[in-house]
């Protein structure tokens, strides 16, 4: 049976250098007129709305969707400017696996992922990668990540694609990843390479778990199906 992949962003795909961190860090500057320390704020596995909405609690605000947008309107002003200054990388094996699956056609890929739609295609494009990915569901979406995997059906079936959520893959590096595949009876594909190390992932029971994804044939054999 055909496969539906999607994938998360940051920590699975691309290290950003600490980039969405930094353009945050400056937006809050902008929107605030001061720094915050970000303490008590979750970002690995969180959607950006949902941070957003976190700092103006954090900070008295209104959540308002003017507020949010604001807000992340000044993240995406800063991203652009940030990425070329920041050393990050695509992570180990995606470029291979990338390759290997987009040249099958018994798989599709799109995102499944906390970034803005707008942020993601900046990232990615970045990369080089942004080509690979037929469509996405986003953080514009939905604040909740668990929300975006009936999201990310519908955008398939709006491509013309009809998936069972047995055949569909969320691949993601933080326990929330595995939480948003089970919300919507996806298997889920964790990757060691973010914020949690393998035996914490472990712990949350992802159906297939990576170091990273130097392994092409052994990543791409369990994506595609041929091994349980
Ligand atoms: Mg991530």
């Amino acid at each position: 049976m055909p496969k539906l992949l999607l994938w998360d962003i940051d920590g699975t795909i691309i290290s950003s250098g600490g980039c969405g961190e930094a353009s945050l860090r400056l937006a809050v500057r902008d929107f605030f007129g001061c720094d915050d320390d970000f303490k008590d704020i979750e970002i690995a596995g969180r959607t950006d709305t949902r941070i957003a909405r976190q700092l103006l609690r954090k900070c008295g605000r209104e959540e308002t969707v003017e507020a949010i947008d604001a807000l992340l309107g000044r993240y995406l002003h800063h991203l652009p400017q940030l990425l070329p200054q920041r050393k990050g990388v695509l992570l180990p094996g995606v470029a291979d696996v990338l390759d290997v699956l987009a040249r099958r056609d018994d798989v599709v890929l799109a995102l499944l992922t906390g970034n803005l739609a707008a942020g993601a295609e900046l990232k990615l494009s970045h990369y080089g990668v942004w080509h690979y990915f037929r469509f996405g569901a986003y953080a514009d979406d939905h604040f909740d990540r668990n929300e975006l995997g009936p999201v990310a059906m519908k955008r398939a079936r709006e491509k013309g694609y009809e998936f069972a959520p047995r055949d569909v893959w969320v691949l993601g590096d933080t326990p929330h990843d595995i939480a948003c595949a089970r919300a919507f009876g996806a298997k889920a594909l964790a990757v060691a390479t973010g914020a949690f190390p393998s035996a914490q992932l472990a712990q949350h029971k992802p159906d297939a778990l990576f170091e990273n994804m130097v392994d092409t044939a052994g990543v791409v054999s369990v994506l595609a199906g041929e091994v349980d």
